[in-house]
């Protein structure tokens, strides 16, 4: 079959800045999905977009090809609302959890496919794997049968044909210095978000150290561009603006954030984990036409038992003890004080270190690794209390952990100004 353009005339197009025509573009992602078009010729492309960028409809058109790369699931014929939700990643990000059950507990479907970490943030798929039993894959018909039914909720890893193109790329822009262009991130994520078949979507999209998107301004125009493409495919989205300064809750690893999420549903837990928790479950809610308070789904035992069923539902059992450390390591304040500062990319390298996350795609995590915290910016400390208490299998992995965590705070006199969670709310104009 002779193809109907050239990889290396649409490189050049973005390369010089150009926009590249529709028919060119879609070409483009079905070549490279079907082996035509290579990774080198590929990766000159993204590195082209990462440094001229794209228009808004070049995004769209980017987002639909991959999208068409795959399967597109629907859950039409489930008879109830259903709603989703992402997150851009972070460090001690255990939202899911909770969140899941929360807001199936109100009759709501939650197909929420989710993934693995790499480098410094965590996943929620191994953060669950320390549940004895549970499994994170599901087949397309399993997933259906648990939303329909009483537990509503799924969290499950995402089928591999789903928007193909998308994992051959994301791929390729991990080893070629391209993840960072807000293009492609955003096509990536909303062209499995959009396949997936959702009726509505709140994305939590972070900003600070320990986050993508380190600057605010940068954030917010992903957020904008993501929501605008979830809105033109039909799919109600909106987003909030997410602190990711310092990490989320009292916990960064996989056993302990399970362990802290369970506080949540018990109607305790950090009041952070709590706060985020409750408004993007307002968010979906509204968007499923629901107006009730999820806080009290928290308190009544609702949510706890929404847990425990999906739990069960995926060979997992939740009254199992999750698995402890054989090592662990107290770090004291050296002085009284008040935290000052707390870093969230420090801790989540220190979590990584410690064999809570892997270098590559293919290790396996350590689920009793991590760091649990003693103390969050604005509390006070006292000299010789515990800051940090470091859980590994294997003590040698303590130095290059304690390396990070040295830098990640600071003790001084004066209280620092706390800013809430949530900066801002994005809906589609
Ligand atoms: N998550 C994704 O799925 N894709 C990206 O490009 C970045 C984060």
């Amino acid at each position: 079959m002779s193809e109907p353009f050239d990889a290396v005339d649409v490189i050049r197009a973005k390369r010089d800045g150009g926009v590249v025509p529709e028919p060119a573009l879609r070409w483009l992602i079905d070549a490279y999905t079907r082996e035509y078009v290579q990774d080198a010729q590929m990766s000159a492309f993204t590195m082209a977009v990462l440094l001229n960028g794209m228009s808004r409809e070049e995004i769209r058109v980017m987002t639909d090809a991959m999208i068409a790369s795959g399967e597109r699931m629907s859950f039409a014929g489930l008879g109830k609302p259903t709603t989703d939700k992402h997150s851009t990643g972070g460090v001690g990000d255990k939202i899911t959890l909770p969140l899941a059950p929360l807001v199936a507990s109100f009759g709501v479907a939650v197909p929420q496919l989710s993934g693995r970490g790499l480098g410094h943030t965590g996943g929620t798929l191994d953060k669950l794997e320390s549940i004895p039993g549970w499994r994170a894959s599901l087949t397309n018909d399993e997933m259906f049968a648990q939303m329909q039914g009483p537990v509503g909720a799924v969290i499950c890893a995402a089928g591999s044909g789903l928007a193909p193109a998308d994992k051959r790329l994301y791929a390729l822009r991990d080893v070629t210095g391209t993840v960072e262009a807000i293009p492609l991130i955003a096509s990536s994520i909303m062209s499995k978000k959009i396949a997936e078949g959702t009726e509505s979507l709140v994305l939590d999209v972070k900003f600070g150290s320990g986050a993508f998107m380190k600057d605010f301004a940068q954030a917010k125009e992903l957020a904008e561009t993501m929501v605008a493409l979830g809105t033109d495919s039909g799919v109600k989205t909106t987003a909030l603006l997410t602190s990711m300064a310092t990490p989320l809750g009292l916990t960064a690893g996989n056993a302990n954030e399970v362990r802290e999420s369970v506080e949540v549903l018990a109607g305790g837990g950090p009041s952070d984990v709590v706060e985020l928790t409750l408004a993007l479950a307002r968010e979906m809610l509204t968007m499923s036409g629901i107006d009730d308070d999820p806080a009290d789904a928290l308190t009544d035992g609702r949510a706890m038992d929404t847990w425990r069923a999906m739990i069960r539902a995926q060979d997992g059992d939740p009254d199992a003890p999750l698995p402890t450390p054989h090592e662990t390591h107290v770090v004291r304040a050296e002085r009284d004080g008040v935290l000052t500062r707390l870093d969230a990319y420090d801790v989540g390298i220190a979590a990584w270190r410690l064999g809570a996350g892997r270098a590559r795609a293919a290790d396996p995590v350590v689920h009793a690794a991590g760091v649990d915290l003693h103390a969050k910016p604005g509390d006070r400390v006292r000299a010789g209390e515990p800051l940090f208490t470091l859980n590994a299998d294997d003590a040698g992995r303590f130095d290059r952990a304690l390396e990070a965590l040295a830098r990640s705070y600071e003790i001084g006199d004066t209280a620092p100004e706390i800013t809430p969670i949530v900066r801002e709310r994005i809906t589609s104009a």
